[in-house]
């Protein structure tokens, strides 16, 4: 049985496609047979694995819609055991959809259209957009936990509590199961006092919830600030691939390591 992870924060721009990318990266380049789902209308994940619109006529819009199976729409990568449902703009019309039907049902869409495939895969990870509405939910829906990624930036627990909400309610109502897996920092400099001030206020309240790594689990796992994770997406490829030894792909590898070990 695969593990589903959602990647979400409503906050724009804090690194969900880069960390749903890397780690799905990652964790096939270790051997995991991993379905990467891009569940945001911006489609930034499919571009970022190097997709363009030309390339597939159908995407995660029209299993939501039941008008297509997962296994119709799913595309091989370059990455062997990393596969990819891919998003378009149109994944927009999902809300409207939404509105015409039942509640409950309509956020359980992802995950009924997911049963098909899950077993076919160690790992599922789903990109969300910048929203709460209902992609996220329904990603959060399907999910067996969630990666919050927190960008060290000014304001970067601001609206956590929101999303911590959610989850809660979630989980009393159509996802009993649903877990926190871990706060994820990203983009973090080590210059840049703010940087540091954020870890810091991370650790404070959420110790037991950050990623670790090394003897006795002794350091934490920190994505930084990384050009060549800036530069990955424009040649279509995570940064893993390239830029294997780069600082970024190394974190993301890290991380991959310890979602494999817990
Ligand atoms: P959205 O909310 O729009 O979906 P997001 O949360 O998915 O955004 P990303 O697209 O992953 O965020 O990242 C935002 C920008 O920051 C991108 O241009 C990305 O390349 C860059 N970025 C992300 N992580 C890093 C990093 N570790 N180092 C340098 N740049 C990064
Ligand atoms: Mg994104």
């Amino acid at each position: 049985m695969s593990e589903i992870i959602s990647i979400a924060n409503q906050k724009g721009g804090v690194g969900k496609t880069t960390t749903a990318v890397n780690l799905a990266a990652s964790l096939a380049e270790k051997g995991q047979k991993v379905l990467l789902i891009d569940a945001d209308p911006q489609s930034n994940a499919t571009t970022n694995l190097g997709f363009s619109r030309n390339d597939y006529e159908f995407n995660i819009y029209h299993v939501l819609i039941g008008s297509k199976k997962l296994s119709e729409i799913v595309l091989k990568t370059e990455i062997k055991s990393l596969h990819l449902a891919p998003a378009n703009i149109g994944l927009v019309g999902i809300e409207k959809e939404f509105h015409a039907s039942k509640s409950k049902e309509r956020e359980l869409l992802l995950k009924k259209g997911l049963e098909e495939m899950r077993d076919r895969y160690d790992f599922i990870i789903i990109d969300s957009p910048p929203a709460l509405g209902p992609i996220t939910i329904n990603a959060l829906g399907a999910s067996d936990s969630v990666i919050i990624p927190i960008q060290c930036e000014f304001f970067a627990l601001e609206g956590l509590a929101q999303l911590l909400n959610t989850v809660s309610l979630l989980r009393k109502t159509i996802n009993p199961k649903l877990k926190i897996r871990g706060f994820l920092p990203t983009m973090y400099s080590k210059q840049n006092n703010l940087s540091k001030l954020v870890l810091a206020d991370l650790e404070h309240h959420f110790s037991d919830k950050l990623f670790r790594a090394g003897k006795k689990d002794s350091e934490l796992i920190v994505i930084p600030r990384n050009v060549r994770v800036a530069e990955s997406p424009s040649f279509g490829q995570p940064v893993t691939q390239y830029a294997g030894n780069s600082k970024g792909s190394m974190a993301y590898h890290q991380l991959a390591t310890a979602i494999l070990k817990a």
